[in-house]
């Protein structure tokens, strides 16, 4: 069956029609889905099989068979190593139909059909009795249901009905139990992704200062989890001003509560400052003598743990509701309240009567602007040395009569040329959330007279919005919500040629043009999300390596991925290259523009993938990367910039292969882009 699904097209702004498959959805989460990275996690899976083993023991040493329950089997991995290690007989409980299906046919491949029962339900929906899911309840209750925040996939909820309808009481748990540490952190860099930092403005008649309305300084933010790859945090962007301390904990091997409840500890601040930020991570443990250890600690707590690379658990970065000096030795509370799913903190001075604040509230965006606004964004626009950029580039081609309008999402733009001096400032809002947010704004720095929000999209502007003047500087950064690719921003190009008509003759378009760079690299370890399993520990796997490559290949041309590669180091093999421009000086052109050539590779290693970003040339001499900064020694390392996503091309013939043999020098590369759908599409040779 095919539907079709209406969308506005991230990059050309058309509505269109796709006809999309019924299995597209489901393409789409087995491609994107971290079962592989599960499965490459071989600190993890050690671990489970140690733990598996050790419970079957115990069961069996009390003289009782071993029946167990394994929620959200997913390959059936823990299954076949409970199956392995003697159980009697397993339930693996998946609700995920194409992956319950998936573990039917890799257990019977691995040879555990009669051990394994897999059921293709969740795991509150299964019944026990005679005629029901499961002849008996289990005694050994086995799952992974955790993410990052630990608790985000439901793993409590989970628990609490698995312990009151599917397992016996004193069941053995792998993991018996979890932990959530936590750590006070003063850091001005993950404060940015939260709060608007001033803006300073040199202009003529002195420095300007742009602030948010305190509404937006008083806003807590959005309650979407934080997780980051913490061991790319280099430690001179934080300060620590606690210990490490146990925050709470869950034993799985008894009834667990699901109910909303907080937890309080006391810490004595290691360091004066400015308490911002709690980080978090959690352990788990696969035994109940603490044994068998599985950390998400941070390489500061953990020296090891740089090399234990995990993509499906990181850390937690949560930001407190308001920054708190705290002094060194003067005791604190932090209160950690959770719901079901999501956790959030408090910090107090004193010790509050614990009945009176259980109440706080999960954090709720009143202001607006954290939903206009995502935490890189906030960390984009308080990225001074970037404003400078626009500042100066600005402060070029501004002229007293300048007649400015402004097209990107929630730019700061507008309010800078207001105080470079243009005579006239519009700016075009087409979301009722950035209208608001920009009105408020605009209010906040007494600007409501002076820059006019244009509630229209591009090519429905008229002459009337404009007050009949001709547009002499178009500017953008250009920044659009709707971009998920790097080229996706293109959008400006676009919407410049839509509103030609409302352009003077000798207009300035600021950026004057975008160029796409490309360059070859070997990542250290994002190219496991990629690669293959084949066995994992022991068991024959294949059959959802096939399964995830027949999802990629079911998007009809491969295309690059969002990646955000602050957090994923790699090295440059090649030069960084320039391989496309677009003249945002012109309107888009009918025909594709399309390029070829070669690179040469300089370094030895894996040509893992092709790295895309795109550089904006504000001026002739003025440019802003959206993806590498530099290359930071001779062994190639590269910087990129903290606040964008970078596009990434995998080459799976390097990453599928084992040997590094036939190491290739050069890489011969094929791009168009298409201007009529706004598609780049790209392929690619090793020589
Ligand atoms: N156990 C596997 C896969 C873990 S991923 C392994 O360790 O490699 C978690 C899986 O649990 C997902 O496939 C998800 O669809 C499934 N799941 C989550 N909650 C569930 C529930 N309550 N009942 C059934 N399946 C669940
Ligand atoms: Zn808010």
């Amino acid at each position: 069956m095919k539907t079709f699904c209406g969308r506005a097209n991230p990059t050309t702004g058309a509505m269109e029609w796709l006809e999309e498959d019924e299995n597209y959805d489901y393409h789409q989460e087995i491609a994107r889905s971290r079962y592989a990275d599960m499965l490459h996690d071989k600190d993890r899976n050690m671990k489970y099989y140690q733990g598996i083993r050790a419970a079957v023991s115990r069961v069996k040493d009390r003289g009782e068979k071993a029946i167990v329950l394994d929620i959200g089997t997913g390959t059936g991995l823990l299954s076949m190593m409970a199956a392995s290690a003697g159980a009697d007989f397993c339930y693996a409980i998946e609700v995920f139909k194409p992956m319950a299906n998936a573990a039917v046919k890799i257990v019977e491949k691995n040879g555990f059909c009669d051990k394994i029962k897999v059921i293709n339900k969740h795991s509150t929906e299964v019944t026990v009795g005679p005629d029901g899911d499961m002849q008996c309840r289990a005694n050994i209750l086995v799952t992974e249901l955790f993410d990052t925040e630990l608790i985000g996939e439901g793993a409590l909820p989970t628990y609490e009905h698995a312990h009151k309808y599917l397992v016996q009481e004193g069941c053995e748990a792998v993991p018996h139990r979890a932990t959530v540490y936590v750590q006070l952190v003063e850091s001005k860099r993950m404060w940015s992704w939260n709060k608007l930092f001033p803006v300073r403005v040199e202009a003529e008649d002195g420095e300007k200062i742009v602030v948010s309305p305190s509404e937006m300084e008083n806003c807590p933010g959005v309650p979407s989890v934080c997780d980051i790859q913490l061991n790319q945090m280099p430690s001179s962007d934080f300060t620590i001003l606690s210990d490490v301390v146990t925050m709470f904990s869950v034993d799985f091997s008894k009834p667990v509560r699901s109910a909303s409840t907080y937890y309080r500890v006391q810490l004595e601040p290691v360091k004066s400052g400015k308490a911002q930020i709690v980080l978090s991570w959690w352990d788990i443990d696969m035994d109940p003598s603490g044994t068998i250890n599985c950390t998400m600690a941070p390489y500061w707590v953990k020296s090891t743990s740089a090399f234990q690379w995990r993509d499906h658990w990181m850390q937690c970065v949560y930001f407190l509701p308001n920054e708190e000096p705290v002094l060194q030795g003067e005791k604190v509370y932090l209160t950690a309240c959770r719901d079901e799913y999501s956790v959030w903190y408090k910090l107090q001075k004193v010790r509050e009567d614990s009945n009176a604040d259980v109440c706080v509230e999960s954090p709720v965006c009143r202001c607006q602007a954290h939903l206009l606004w995502n935490r890189p964004r906030f960390g984009e626009l308080n990225d001074q040395n970037r404003t400078r950029q626009y500042i100066k580039s600005l402060m070029n081609v501004l002229r007293t009569d300048s007649v400015c309008l402004c097209i990107s999402d929630g730019s700061l733009l507008p309010v800078l040329a207001h105080y470079l001096g243009a005579k006239q400032v519009f700016t075009l809002e087409n979301s009722a959330v950035s209208r608001s947010v920009m009105e408020k704004f605009f209010k906040a720095n007494h600007l409501e007279d002076k820059i006019k929000i244009v509630e229209a999209r591009p090519e429905s502007l008229t002459s009337s919005h404009l007050e009949d003047n001709k547009i002499s500087v178009l500017v953008g950064e250009p920044f659009f919500t709707t971009s998920l690719l790097p080229w996706h921003n293109l959008y400006f190009w676009y919407a410049r040629t839509a509103v030609s008509k409302h352009l003077a003759s000798n207009v300035t378009v600021l950026p004057q043009s975008a160029s796409l760079h490309m360059m070859i690299v070997e990542f250290q370890d994002l190219w496991r999300i990629r690669s293959p399993c084949g066995i994992c520990e022991g068991f024959d796997v294949r059959t959802m390596d096939d399964m995830i490559k027949s999802s990629l290949d079911f998007r009809e041309s491969k295309e690059a991925e969002p990646h955000p590669l602050w957090e994923y180091p790699c090295k440059s093999l090649s030069d960084p290259l320039e391989v496309l421009i677009f003249d945002f000086r012109e309107t888009v052109p009918q025909h594709c523009l399309s390029t070829e050539g070669s690179v040469n590779l300089l370094r030895k290693g894996k040509s893992h993938g092709a790295v895309l970003w795109m550089e904006y040339n504000l001026t002739a001499d003025i440019s802003v990367s959206t993806g590498l900064m530099q290359i930071s020694n001779e062994k190639g390392n590269c910087e990129w910039n903290p606040h964008c996503k970078q596009a990434v091309y995998f080459f799976s013939s390097v990453i599928e292969s084992e040997t590094l043999a036939d190491l290739p020098s050069a890489v011969t590369y094929a791009i168009n882009f298409d201007t009529k759908t706004g598609d780049i599409a790209m392929d690619f040779k090793l020589l």
